[in-house]
């Protein structure tokens, strides 16, 4: 978990996003800063904590309000609810590890959409290009390694032990 970014900060980037600054914006605000890449009910449980009175409904209000107004951004990966993050406007893409749906950010190499142009658009005018990586964590890695991993399935069973 990274240091809670100053109250001020965080109401300084409502505000430049042209919002009216609110006790529950500035709250979700503050635990998407904490934890990007949260669904709406992690950010929920956390803004409950602070402000007992809000419901699922308000922060969904909140998260709407703050993708339209470019101050968060919405990921949705495959089989996955969608995530939220603070940060906007670098064309970064995601890994996602398959065992434990981990969501880490990976920077795009050239930094603003479309990053990707495809040889045959089909006469489409493309404006972005949404790259999601999938793998297995280091943590997942280590599991794997470590535990009977579903990967010796794949070893032929003629073949165990026999080295
Ligand atoms: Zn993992
Ligand atoms: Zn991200």
């Amino acid at each position: 978990m990274r240091a809670a970014e100053p109250s001020d900060l965080l109401t300084d980037s409502i505000r430049a996003s042209g919002l009216k600054v609110t006790v529950p914006r500035l709250a979700v605000l503050r635990a998407l800063d904490q934890a990007p890449h949260s669904t709406a009910e992690r950010l929920f449980t956390a803004v409950r904590a602070e402000l007992p009175g809000t419901s699922l409904q308000a922060v969904y209000g909140v998260l709407a309000a703050f993708t339209g107004a470019g101050i968060a951004r919405k990921i949705e990966p495959a089989g996955s609810p969608a995530l939220f993050e603070r940060r906007v406007g670098d064309n970064h893409h995601h890994i996602v590890c398959t065992r434990c749906s981990a969501v880490h950010d990976v920077d795009c190499a050239v930094g603003e959409a479309p990053c990707l142009r495809p040889a045959d658009a089909s006469g489409f005018a493309v404006h972005t290009a949404e790259v999601t990586y999938w793998g297995l964590c280091p943590g997942c890695q280590a599991a794997m390694a470590s535990s009977s991993s579903p990967l010796s399935a794949l070893i032929p069973p003629t073949n165990k032990g026999a080295r």
